[in-house]
């Protein structure tokens, strides 16, 4: 039996355990060495080569869980984003990136391609129009974010992937927001797959972590680059991730469950202006999300009618915390603008239709009933 085949859960619990040869025991053991014998050895082991005995199995369980050959696992998300870039970009290479996307991608890009003349362009839109419009003649990488973050758009995964191969262009998606649980890009024709192995892989805020996922091919030229920069995970926290991810099929199945009842919920209410989730038929892309996403994903964000400061309203919440991050077993919300998007100008953050009021949901595994009494309890805490 091929566990890699197998379904979801089987795959999440079972792949990439590292098998206890000595004891027998039913979880992996951690190695923590971070030496290991040179001579007579097929491989050459070391942490910053991505290829100690937890990294290495580690990898297998992500790349079974991403439809592909193989992965690698990072210190961050940020270290998984950064190193797969520069990969794939050289002085006077060009990338085209999704306009809607992570503030720290954004703020890498912005920040230290300049200082290594690597051309970039932010598209007008998530389009595949918009895409095409922005390559160029030296364009290497394409990178999308979807459903991005915080606005949860949609962009077609396959029209992208087919505009890449048309193009001979790589490209590259943060698969963050939904998970290998509710969307698999490779499946679309995707080449790379990264996360921030900090949110739902980990799913307890207690690991910060990243991974690359791709073609063997692909990932060997990540590896070159990567033993460079250094940007590899301990083998402790290896371990913790290898241990979270086994329930990370029925945390985020739960979550998203969670998120399509309240998405659904806040937008009949009054003192609610606005919410973004691709699961409402309202969203501007349901159908596309649809088509490419097994669920909609445990994330959506919302603003309340102006007479509510978002801010009281966060402050008046007795069981969501209001939380940096995102992902976590317990839900949280927060303000892109004094977070994940603090660090983008008002402008910049207007042009991609962040206001200040905007608030981000992330929804754990609570019942759904404490989650709106706690909503509507700091609603009232707020207009008293
Ligand atoms: N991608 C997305 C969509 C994120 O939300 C984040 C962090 O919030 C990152 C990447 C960066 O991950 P990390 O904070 O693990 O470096």
């Amino acid at each position: 039996m091929k566990l890699e085949n197998q379904g979801l859960n089987t795959i999440c619990t079972h792949v990439g355990e590292v098998p206890d040869e000595q004891f027998k025991g039913a979880i992996s053991p951690i190695y923590l060495s971070s030496s290991y014998q040179f001579m007579d050895v097929d491989v050459k082991r070391y942490p910053r080569y991505f290829n100690t005995p937890n990294q290495e199995y580690l990898a297998k369980k992500i790349a079974a869980l991403e439809h592909t050959e193989t992965a690698m696992i990072f210190g961050s998300g940020m270290a998984a984003i950064s190193h797969m870039f520069l990969a794939f970009l050289k002085s006077g290479d060009h990338i085209v990136v999704q306009n809607t996307l992570y503030g720290g991608t954004s703020n890498f890009i912005r920040e230290e391609f300049p200082k290594l003349n690597i051309e970039f362009t932010f598209t007008n839109g998530y389009k595949v129009e918009d895409f095409e419009a922005a390559i160029q003649p030296n364009t290497k990488l394409i990178h999308i974010e979807t459903p991005s973050n915080p606005l949860l758009t949609i962009t077609d995964i396959k029209a992208i992937a087919h505009l890449g191969k048309q193009k001979n262009i790589v490209t590259s998606i943060d698969n963050t927001f939904a998970s290998p649980v509710n969307q698999n890009p490779i499946d679309f024709g995707i080449d790379l797959v990264m996360h921030s192995a900090t949110k739902y892989f980990g799913g307890h805020s207690d690991i910060c972590a990243g991974a690359v996922a791709g073609s063997k091919d692909h990932l060997d030229k990540i590896w070159n680059v990567s033993k460079n920069y250094g940007g590899s995970l301990s083998d402790f926290t290896v371990w913790m991730l290898e241990r979270s991810m086994k329930t990370m099929g029925l945390r985020v199945k739960a979550q998203t469950k969670n998120a399509n009842k309240l998405a659904k919920w806040l937008d009949k209410q009054a003192f609610v202006k606005q919410v973004y989730y691709p699961g409402l038929k309202s969203h501007p892309e349901h159908k596309l999300a649809k088509s490419q996403m097994k669920g909609f994903g445990a994330m959506l964000s919302f603003e309340l009618i102006d007479s509510i400061s978002s801010d009281q309203f966060m402050k008046q919440l007795k069981l969501i915390k209001a939380s940096m991050s995102l992902a976590g077993i317990e839900s949280t919300m927060l303000s892109p603008t004094q977070t994940s998007h603090s660090l983008l100008t008002p402008e910049q953050r207007l042009e991609i239709g962040i206001s200040d009021g905007l608030i981000r949901f992330s929804l754990g595994i609570e019942e759904a009933k404490d989650l709106k009494t706690d909503i509507k309890q700091a609603v009232k805490a707020v207009l008293k």
